[in-house]
């Protein structure tokens, strides 16, 4: 069986062999990218070399690209705990081709990799494609002699890639893993494709159009390669396992977790540490690439996946900062791949111990009042907007905390009434504001203080790129 470290290795050697460049991970922070809250996909540092504007020494790259989704566009915070196969952060595999090789060696590549170096038999595996990409259908026919009925079309956006409104677009082929008939779901464009029982572990983008401004679609010259495959969910079929957080890197820190807080992992504990594992790595990687925790932008959602573990250490009954002692196992993992964490060490460290010993201050009486504002609720019925504004703005308690922890109880939070408190508040600091008298000044500094220093920044959402569909 092959740990995650090989595993990541046996990728970027397979796809070095093959002509392609190791490049390294960019930072989990864009650089000169506002539009983009967090790096979410291997192509993000490639952007402007598949646009053209940027030019490299080379045609081909291979990477691991850290990636975190929790935020914008692409957020699976509330997917974590709840499915087999996402993460909050998790490492993205791809290969790339900037005006190279296109379709047909792309699927080559893939299938010989999946199938030889890494052994999985041709019946396990599917894929999908655009609905209107004849060539990638007659492609993985001759290619990997898939029948008819394991290489489905699909007609929505999920198989149609986008960098955005304008620039380079084109269809996308899936590959999933058929985990076997004992686990429920079904395959890729049936009604129960969300189960867990097809994975999909590998998606393949085919730049080959551009999207003008005015609506109309071009020839791109050079088509291109942008590739990604979740190194967890590969591991997870790779160690005969249904589930990512059964792969060796998340028992390792399960394990650590079960040490720390001395409760095993098993029936309802276990959600609970899948979740501290998931987001102690998260924050881990966030910090080493320079973000802290804070009331705005990167910093706030950094802030909202730490508390929601620290919810999570609470209720396994712990009464000390745990989360800050988790690290070491991190960085024993992951540190010979990611360096970076192990010259963050102590900083890590340091910042969750701050985070975790201040909400502590406020987190058993904010669990105290939402158990009692919501033990008279049942399924499917809404807890008061109200006191979820109390929650935010007395116990610390950021709003997504508050629906995750009403979640499995099926009730949902009073958005409209939340968002009312929050804005009669901010009116009230208004009116309390003594001021210098002077009408035009503070409009500005009201119009400012609103825009960058909202408590809860609600930014990003407008977020243009992102990467593989
Ligand atoms: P899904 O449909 O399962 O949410 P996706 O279509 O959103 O995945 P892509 O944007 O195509 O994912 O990303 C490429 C690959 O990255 C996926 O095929 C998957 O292997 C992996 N991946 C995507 N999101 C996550 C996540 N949150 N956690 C772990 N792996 C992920
Ligand atoms: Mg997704
Ligand atoms: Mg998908
Ligand atoms: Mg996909």
């Amino acid at each position: 069986m092959s740990g995650v470290n090989e595993i990541r290795s046996t990728f970027l050697d397979y796809f070095v062999r093959n002509g392609h460049e190791a490049v390294a991970s960019s930072p989990l922070v864009p650089r000169n990218d506002p539009t983009l809250m967090f790096t979410n996909a291997g192509m993000v540092q490639f952007k402007n070399v598949f646009t053209g504007i940027e030019k490299r020494p080379y045609s081909r790259a291979s990477t691991s690209q850290k990636c975190v989704r929790a935020g914008g566009k692409h957020n699976d915070l509330d997917n974590v705990g709840y499915t087999a196969r996402h993460h909050t952060f998790f490492e993205m595999l791809g290969n790339f081709s900037f005006g190279d090789y296109f379709k047909e060696r792309a699927i080559e590549l893939a299938w010989n990799l999946l199938t030889r170096d890494f052994g999985l038999p041709a019946s396990k595996l599917m894929v999908t494609v655009f609905s209107e990409d004849d060539d990638a259908h007659a492609l993985w026919k001759k290619i990997a002699g898939l029948p008819d009925d394991k290489i489905v079309r699909i007609a929505t956006s999920d198989n149609y890639w986008r960098m955005g409104d304008t620039g380079p677009s084109g269809p996308c082929s899936e590959i999933f893993y058929d985990h076997g008939d004992h686990i429920w779901g079904g395959p890729p464009g049936s009604p129960d494709a969300d189960g867990d029982r097809f994975i999909e572990i590998w998606n393949l983008v085919f730049m080959q159009f551009e999207d003008l401004p005015g609506g109309e679609r071009v020839n791109l010259p050079r088509p291109s390669i942008d590739t990604g495959m979740g190194l967890e969910r590969i591991a997870t079929v790779l160690q005969h396992k249904h589930n990512n957080y059964d792969i060796d890197l998340f028992q390792a820190l399960i394990r650590a977790s079960v040490e720390a807080i001395g409760v095993p992992a098993e029936g309802e504990t276990l959600a609970s540490h899948r979740v501290i594992a998931d987001h102690l790595r998260a924050s881990s990687f966030l910090v080493a690439d320079g973000v802290l925790p804070s009331n705005e932008g990167r910093g706030y959602v950094l802030r909202r996946i730490m508390r929601r573990a620290m919810r999570h250490i609470s209720l396994l009954g712990a009464k000390d900062p745990i989360m800050w002692k988790l690290v070491p196992a991190l960085v024993r993992e992951m540190g010979a791949a990611y360096p970076e964490l192990v010259r963050a060490e102590a900083l890590i460290s340091e910042t969750l111990h701050l985070e975790e010993t201040s909400f502590r201050r406020t987190l058993e009486r904010g669990l105290a009042l939402l158990d009692a504002e919501s033990k008279n609720l049942g399924d499917g019925q809404v807890f008061s907007g109200d006191v979820a504004f109390t929650l935010y703005d007395t116990y610390g308690f950021p709003l997504d905390l508050t629906q995750d922890a009403l979640r499995a109880r099926n009730i949902t939070v009073d958005e409209e009434s939340y968002k009312a408190a929050m804005a009669q508040q901010k009116a009230k600091a208004r009116a309390a504001w003594a001021g210098s008298g002077d009408a035009a000044t503070e409009t500005v500094w009201f119009g400012l203080k609103e825009q960058v220093g909202a408590t809860e920044f609600l930014g990003y959402e407008t977020e243009t790129a992102e990467g593989v569909a």
